[in-house]
């Protein structure tokens, strides 16, 4: 049982949908996971292998449905930000490579429940939700990451019709192992962040290679696309030629407050590991946690924590019932909850002393699982200039609902 309660599920935020599908994930949890983890760390492959079993379990037991609408298969009419943050949290403080296997099924499919047309959606969500298919979100290049405006991928348009698809995309999550990748490349109807369109793309497509790998701390799934001469129709094309970088942001709009919910259960998990470890610990007479230095430390992670998830939860209400833009709530999560959990599982490593680096160790696992989420969707030096400039704009033109 777990030393710290999670998200208080009373909180006006959520409502009984959202209560039934944490109780779910519960019991997956406890039911299936041990046994899906299993030999996972033994090398790269066996992590690719756990992923995709994963995936495929968290799609039967019908978690996966919270990231696609009603008319998929899915669990809620529309994209609902807040079930896909509290399956992130849910998961994160079990696993890391749970969590992300269901994130990316929404990342990945993101683009297409926001921006695709029913024939696209029909083409993917169902098996999206049913965890038939694995998908990818293809935006970064290397040497267009915080830039994504920067991209040099091509997408020319082929006179019979269709599209021409040429370029790298790296960091790329699911690499090698999605079935279908939705990829960024510049069309050119105009300069810089105008001229980018997205595509849905087969992964057996000829041209499209995805076999190089990235290891990183935190193994997961992770590499390169590399597009040469591949080739797909004009129902590809998501949304309107030139309207890419609208539909990467609007992606990103939903899915940072879900990377700040990730981070939150990594968070969670240290702070459960944390008040185990000070209670039975002892030196100098006494336990770990009756020295006065370890209750502030407790207090400073506990009180990070909390203001995570009001946070993360603040954003994804406002998304999901005012149904306004969020693009500064959701920055403001993401930045606030990742930087927050980096410190909270310091914290905990600190906490256990030696213990905390052996290598296998829960908190040491957490320690290099946070890292990237710093990173990735939004640097937090990014997200701080995001927050800044909508802070100045909102000076001059209050909004109403925010
Ligand atoms: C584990 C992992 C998984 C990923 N998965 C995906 C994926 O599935 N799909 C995808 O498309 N991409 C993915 N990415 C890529 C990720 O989004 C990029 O790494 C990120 O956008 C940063 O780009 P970059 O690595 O090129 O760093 P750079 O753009 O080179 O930035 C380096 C650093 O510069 C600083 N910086 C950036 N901009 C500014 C600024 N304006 N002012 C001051 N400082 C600044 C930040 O500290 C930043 O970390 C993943 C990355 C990682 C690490």
């Amino acid at each position: 049982m777990p030393a710290v309660a999670p998200t208080n599920l009373a909180w006006p935020f959520f409502d009984e949908g959202h209560r039934a599908l944490v109780v779910q994930l519960e019991a997956w949890i406890a039911d299936e996971l041990p046994t899906l983890l299993h030999g996972s760390e033994d090398s790269l492959d066996a992590c690719y292998a756990c992923v995709q079993r994963l995936v495929r379990s968290l799609g039967r037991a019908g978690l996966l449905r919270c990231c696609v609408p009603q008319a998929q298969g899915g669990l809620r009419e529309s994209f609902d930000v807040r079930s896909v943050a509290l399956a992130r949290e849910t998961l994160a403080r079990a696993s890391g490579l749970a969590d992300f296997a269901l994130a990316m099924q929404g990342l990945g499919s993101a683009p297409v429940t926001l921006f695709g047309n029913a024939a696209q959606q029909a083409a993917l969500l169902p098996g999206v939700a049913e965890g038939r298919l694995i998908t990818a979100f293809a935006l970064s290049e290397p040497d267009a990451g915080s830039d994504v405006a920067a991209m040099s991928a091509t997408a020319t348009r082929l006179p019979a019709g269709g599209w021409r698809l040429d370029g790298v995309k790296t960091w790329i999550s699911n690499a090698g192992l999605a079935d279908h990748y939705v990829v960024f490349a510049r069309s050119g109807e105009a300069p810089g962040a105008r001229g980018i369109s997205a595509f849905m793309v087969d992964a057996r497509t000829p041209g499209l290679d995805a076999s190089e790998r990235i290891p990183v701390i935190a193994p997961h799934p992770l590499g390169l696309v590399k597009l040469n001469d591949c080739r797909v129709g004009d129902d590809a094309l998501l949304g309107e030629a030139g309207g890419g970088f609208k539909i990467a942001m609007g992606t990103l709009d939903s899915f940072r407050t879900t990377v700040g919910a990730a981070a939150l259960g990594f968070g969670r998990r240290a702070l459960d590991e944390a008040l185990q470890r000070v209670h039975a610990r002892r030196m100098f007479g006494k336990t770990l946690a009756d020295f006065q230095m370890t209750q502030q430390k407790i207090g400073q992670m506990a009180v990070a924590l909390d203001a995570s998830a009001l946070m993360v939860y603040r954003a994804g209400w406002t998304k999901d019932v005012q149904r306004v833009r969020v693009t500064r709530e959701a920055s403001m999560a993401k930045l606030y909850a990742t930087e927050a959990a980096q410190k909270v599982i310091d914290d905990a490593v600190q906490l256990f002393g030696g213990l905390g680096v052996v290598q296998g160790s829960v908190v040491e696992r957490l320690y290099r699982e946070i890292r990237a989420l710093r990173i990735y969707e939004g640097a937090s030096e990014v997200l701080e200039l995001i927050v800044g400039a909508r802070t100045l704009q909102d000076a001059l033109t209050p909004r109403q609902n925010a």
